[in-house]
């Protein structure tokens, strides 16, 4: 355990170091995986990607993002406990929680503050909080749209599991339990419940969650600069098959600058870039 947060701590600190490097890294991604994926095996700095000027050494140097993707592979992030496929990577910046991925019982994220932004509502809530680093990512986020004349208001963050539970079971109640599959998640599977998640829309649509807020300016602005500041559109259009949702260009997800720069010029969603 204290191994893998030595790794993370390193992974962490080489980000910062080859911040600058990584601006390159949309082009020839494939390359830089396999090299990537061999260095992870030996250890051994690519002096290619290690940063010259800098005295450190010692740590192992992988590409950020490949170390990324090595660590939170999907196969490696879950263990099956009383036939439910539960995720042992919970508080990861890249944990994938989905219809077939639950957080542990009672899993409650550890950093929960409330994001300095505009919200479509006054009132205090529990979905107006996000885990630290994201909440941080979210007020630079919504600044720059305000520098480019986009409103955007935050509508639901963080979920509690209790808080989960009443709205499924409302969606069943009202709509029936297949139609509350596609559009709710069961208990443990939202992804609102890691804190990494927030549901945006604009004043201009009404606030509301629904595909016309994809076609507005302001839905095409979040779409094209989300990643710029470490999230991803996480249910894109025609994604279902892959992410078990529809289009929801309103819910965008925390997963840092490398990884969701990454999945933006990839075209690609979480699970497939998690997917080895
Ligand atoms: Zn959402």
């Amino acid at each position: 355990m204290s191994r893998m947060k030595h790794r993370r701590t390193a992974t962490m600190l080489l980000l910062l170091a080859l911040s600058s490097v990584l601006v390159l890294g949309g082009c020839g991604t494939d390359a830089a995986k396999e090299k990537g994926s061999e260095t992870t095996q030996t250890g051994e700095i690519d002096p290619a990607l290690a940063p010259k000027d800098d005295a450190t050494t010692g740590e192992e140097a992988n590409d950020p993002v490949t170390s990324m993707q090595t660590e939170n592979a999907l196969a490696q992030t879950v263990e099956q406990q009383n036939g439910k496929a539960i995720v042992n990577n919970a508080e990861s910046m890249l944990v994938v929680v989905n219809k077939e991925r639950s957080l542990p019982d009672g899993y409650e994220p550890p950093d929960l503050v409330e994001p300095n932004v505009k919200f479509s509502f006054s009132e205090e809530h529990e979905k107006r909080h996000m885990r630290k680093e994201a909440a941080e990512a979210l007020e630079k986020l919504f600044a720059n749209a305000e520098e480019n004349n986009i409103e955007l208001n935050a509508v639901s963050g963080y979920r509690s599991y209790k808080r989960q539970q009443s709205l499924y079971n409302y969606y069943v109640d009202t709509q029936g339990e297949e139609y509350a599959s596609r559009v709710s998640a069961v208990p443990g599977t939202s992804e609102h419940q890691t804190g990494l998640a927030i549901d945006v829309s604009s004043p201009s649509v009404g606030n509301v969650l629904e595909e016309v807020f994809g076609g507005s300016v302001e839905g095409k602005w979040l779409a094209e600069h989300a990643h710029e500041f470490g999230f991803i559109i996480r249910y894109p259009q025609d994604g279902e098959a892959i992410t078990g949702y529809l289009y929801e260009p309103w819910h965008i997800r925390y997963v840092g600058v490398e990884a969701a720069t990454a999945i933006y010029n990839q075209k690609t969603t979480l699970e497939q870039f998690l997917q080895e």
